[in-house]
């Protein structure tokens, strides 16, 4: 049985329809790759699997069980953690405060202690700029807080919205060194990008969607040029 499980999804913004009977899996411990070109609908996929749109048709499994109807606080607790776009980081807040809002919920709270050390351990820029604020931090390690937020919640399940967006290559190249450790490390992962080419180097499934459809997926290893270019674009 796949950890997420999307069947039939038709999502509106009021008489717009963004997402067309859109179906997709992510089997556990893969890393799945989701792109699309600007407006493609992947915002709408994302916020419509963690609780925050609901869908007028179609239905989202979570480990068996249906979340389409529930609040995105639960799906927190079930073991989703979704990294967004923007990293959305509290910039008043110290470095240690930011991770500690990922592990509000009590079952994470239980954990914290132990989270902070493998947060700390996966990104070593973090643990020496604990007090410092949000601000003071450069793009890079404002994404590393952002993902060690999520992290903070012990998810079993994480989404990655644009991680690479405006950040140099280095930095991107040491990103996706975490994002493969930390779905090595046994937590299932989703990649929302439009750097195609990363994207699909590290991704076991991919999947491209254009204005509100799915039109390729498959084990990127059989994609070609061509597929994507028309897949993508439409050409
Ligand atoms: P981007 O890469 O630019 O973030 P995206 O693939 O995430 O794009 P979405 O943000 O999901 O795309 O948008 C899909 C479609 O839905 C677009 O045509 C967009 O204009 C429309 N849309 C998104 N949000 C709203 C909204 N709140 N109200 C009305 N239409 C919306």
């Amino acid at each position: 049985m796949p950890l997420l499980e999307i069947r039939d999804l038709d999502v509106f913004y009021g008489e717009f329809q963004a997402l067309r009977k859109v179906e997709m899996d992510v089997e556990k411990r893969q890393i799945v790759s989701l792109m699309g070109a600007n407006s493609a609908g992947k915002s709408t996929l994302l916020k419509t699997i963690s609780g925050i749109l609901k869908p007028s048709a179609g239905t989202v499994k979570f480990d068996g069980i249906r979340i389409d109807c529930k609040e995105p606080h639960d799906i927190v607790d079930m073991g989703m953690a979704l990294v967004p776009e923007g990293r959305k980081i509290f910039s008043s807040l110290t470095v240690r405060q930011n991770l500690l809002i990922g592990s509000y919920r009590s079952k994470a709270r239980k954990k914290r202690r132990d989270t902070l050390e493998t947060v700390f351990n996966l990104f070593p820029a973090l643990k020496g700029r604990i007090n410092q604020k949000g601000t003071e931090l450069s793009g890079g390690e404002q994404q590393m807080l952002s993902i060690g937020r999520a992290l903070m919640s012990t998810p079993c399940f994480i989404i990655f919205d644009e991680i690479s967006l405006g950040l140099s290559p280095i930095v991107v190249k040491e990103l996706y060194r975490a994002v493969k450790r930390i779905n090595r490390e046994g937590t299932t992962t989703v990649l929302v990008e439009q750097d195609v080419k990363r994207s699909l180097k590290v991704a076991d499934y991919a999947y491209i969607l254009q204005e509100g459809r799915i039109t390729l997926k498959g084990n990127p290893r059989y994609f070609t040029e061509e597929t994507v270019n028309k897949a993508y674009f439409g050409i």
